[in-house]
């Protein structure tokens, strides 16, 4: 499905992480936790456009704070909370692709490995090899 919002990069997707778990977040607020949380120092311009993007597709609305009549924070809609779904279901599908693929090498050779291959067990860690002879050239090189 493609998304009429995307989704590039760590700021903007802790951007919707924060939405997803806070109830009302501030632009101010969200700064401040790239900058506390992931070191990343966010241009204002650059969040307040992405809050701006989400609220003109429904998936925010602007929520008045008591503490100024500046600060507006913003609140995740029933859409918002679907796209937010989508987006987490996706990275972590990414993730899992990166940590699949990364297991099914041959620990020795590298050489990818598809359904048969040879597991054995070394250093109470059960690795995979293409071969047993790639095992064995393993285990040789850690001694
Ligand atoms: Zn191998």
């Amino acid at each position: 499905m493609d998304e009429n919002i995307k989704v590039q990069n760590l700021t903007k997707f802790y951007t919707l992480t924060l939405l997803k778990t806070k109830k009302t977040v501030t632009g101010y607020y969200i700064i401040k936790r790239l900058k506390s949380d992931l070191g990343k120092t966010a241009s204002p311009t650059y969040i307040y456009d992405f809050l701006a993007n989400l609220q003109a597709e429904g998936y925010i609305l602007p929520i008045p704070t008591s503490k100024s009549k500046r600060s507006k924070g913003f609140q995740l809609t029933q859409l918002g909370e679907d796209f937010v779904d989508r987006i987490l279901q996706r990275f972590g599908n990414l993730i899992e692709a990166a940590i699949v693929s990364k297991l099914q090498v041959c620990a020795s050779c590298g050489v990818k490995l598809f359904d048969n291959f040879y597991i054995e067990t070394i250093n109470d860690k059960k690795m995979n090899f293409c071969c047993k002879h790639c095992a064995k050239a393993f285990k040789n090189s850690m001694q």
